[in-house]
């Protein structure tokens, strides 16, 4: 019989917490998760999924328009707000029914209440203290707000999923993944929408022609982007608008100030101090290729260490490190490469592997393949919106390095890529892939 209550508290109900506890008790552990908010943590809640939903809303808007091409007589009765919010609510309400039956039928204790480490083998939930042979922290990351005079008036992503009404102006400011889809959600939804960031161009990291592209076609549909531009300072006016001062000395007027300028790991109150947990210098939680942090009881996933923030990343992490404890003949380790990723901004950019920047750092000689195209859909539709695509390949082996995308559905093409990427594919593979037509999908095996 085992000297503690559990094999493994997991603190953080979460995508990588959740799979990690219902992994772990699959292979028959004693397992426990903590969760103080809500099921499906970040990703369910306040993130991928609602953000998908609102972009679907926004999407109508467009497709509105378009339809007229198409002979459809259309007339949009203006766009309901509450309705949204309250479908939205609902449907994540039960998602977070369906993550409590699987971690129930799973066998996984769940305790709702905040979690404290006491020490390497205790943890406390609403006054009652709890033993395990091992933690894992999987509490993920939290918005952070730069400090500047008027910070109180703006929002994060946190709250954007319960406003109350649509404002009619709104201000993004930052300019990565939560940035630049906001952005598209609420221009889509009709909202007069400006993008502040403070580089030269936004979507830092990604391929510079994906940047370009993209920040020309939002610019064609009418969204105010403002690049090498911050906020200095920000009032509210008495009618409840706020008055925004950039630091160019320029001043402008608007309604909701949103910042998605990046998230921190959420380790506040968590008792690492009773621990030798040690941080790195951003504050991620430091572990070992095992997921094990310098406290050897205890083990940490997803966004709260330094990892790539995404959702299927901590799931696999909470997986490989199932197996690493439980299971270990069917360990395999997670394959950092070749992460496939989409930014669900109207349309879509979904990119894998290298940049062109990144692929020629690492001195790869590149033949490089792009293509502009006005996809079929928009024709009748009267849109001049041009897709865009770009393979990077390695001229010495034909490999593919790198497929980037700008247009509809980019997420669901270059899923499909992936794998192919991910089994080494060379150019010449893509070359003798048959194309599917009339797709936008086949200008990928037909670029020359
Ligand atoms: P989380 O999912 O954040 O889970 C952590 C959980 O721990 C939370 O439920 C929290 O309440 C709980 N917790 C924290 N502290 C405690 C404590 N002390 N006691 C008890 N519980 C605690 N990724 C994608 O792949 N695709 C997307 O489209 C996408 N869109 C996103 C959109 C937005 C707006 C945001 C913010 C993120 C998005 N992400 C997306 C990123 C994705 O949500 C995260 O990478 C993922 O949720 C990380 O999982 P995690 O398990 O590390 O943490
Ligand atoms: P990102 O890291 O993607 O972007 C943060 C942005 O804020 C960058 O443009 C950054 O600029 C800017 N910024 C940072 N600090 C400041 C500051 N002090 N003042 C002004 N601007 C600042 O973070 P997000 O918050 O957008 O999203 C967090 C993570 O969540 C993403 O990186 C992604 O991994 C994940 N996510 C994934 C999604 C998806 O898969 N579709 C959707 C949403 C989120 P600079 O580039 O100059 O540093």
């Amino acid at each position: 019989m085992s000297q503690y209550d559990f094999d493994l508290f997991v603190i953080g109900a979460g995508s990588g917490g959740v799979r990690a506890s219902r992994m772990a008790a699959g292979f028959g552990a004693r397992v426990a998760v903590a969760e103080d908010r809500y099921l499906g943590g970040t990703c369910v809640n306040v993130g991928c999924v609602p953000k998908k939903l609102f972009a679907y809303a926004a999407h109508f808007a467009e497709d509105m328009e378009d339809a007229a091409g198409y002979g459809w007589n259309l007339t949009a009765d203006g766009f309901d707000w509450p309705r949204l919010v309250a479908n939205k609510n609902a449907e994540i309400s039960r998602l977070n029914g369906i993550y409590r039956n699987l971690l129930t039928s799973a066998g996984v204790k769940l305790l709702e209440g905040r979690a404290r480490i006491l020490d390497s083998h205790h943890v406390e939930v609403s006054g009652q203290k709890y033993s395990a042979e091992r933690i894992l922290i999987a509490t993920g990351g939290w918005p952070f707000i730069p400090e500047f005079p008027g910070r109180e008036h703006v929002i994060s992503s946190n709250e954007v999923f319960f406003l109350e009404q649509l404002p009619k102006r709104v201000m993004v400011v930052g300019g990565g993944y939560i940035a630049i889809e906001f952005a598209g959600i609420f221009h889509g939804l009709g909202c007069e929408t400006t993008q502040l960031y403070r580089g030269d161009l936004f979507l830092r990291g990604f391929d510079q022609g994906v940047r370009e592209h993209m920040a020309n076609v939002l610019r064609d549909k009418g969204l105010d982007l403002r690049f090498n531009s911050d906020v200095a300072r920000i009032d509210r006016n008495n009618d409840g608008s706020l008055k925004v001062q950039l630091d160019n000395g320029e001043q402008l007027e608007t309604d909701l100030v949103l910042y998605a300028t990046g998230r921190r790991p959420h380790v506040d109150d968590l008792g690492l101090e009773n621990t030798a947990v040690e941080l790195d210098d951003k504050g991620n939680i430091r572990v070992n290729e095992h997921y094990q942090t310098t406290d050897s009881a205890i083990f940490a996933i997803g966004d709260v260490t330094d990892t790539v923030e995404l959702t299927p990343v901590a799931l696999a992490e909470g997986m490989a490190l199932a197996r690493w404890l439980y299971k270990r003949d069917e360990y395999r380790p997670v394959d950092y490469n070749d992460i496939p990723t989409a930014v669900f901004c109207i349309p879509n950019i979904a990119t894998l592997g290298l940049s062109e920047e990144a692929a020629r750092k690492k001195g790869h000689k590149l033949k490089i393949f792009e293509s502009r195209f006005r996809a079929m859909r928009n024709t009748l539709a009267g849109r001049g919106e041009q897709s865009f695509m770009k393979l990077i390949v390695d001229q010495q082996s034909d490999q593919v390095l790198g497929v980037h995308m700008v247009g509809p559905e980019a997420g669901e093409i270059v899923q499909g890529l992936a794998v192919a990427v991910k089994a080494g594919a060379t150019k010449a593979v893509f070359d003798a892939t048959l194309g599917i037509h009339p797709t936008a999908a086949e200008e990928f095996v037909t670029m020359r």
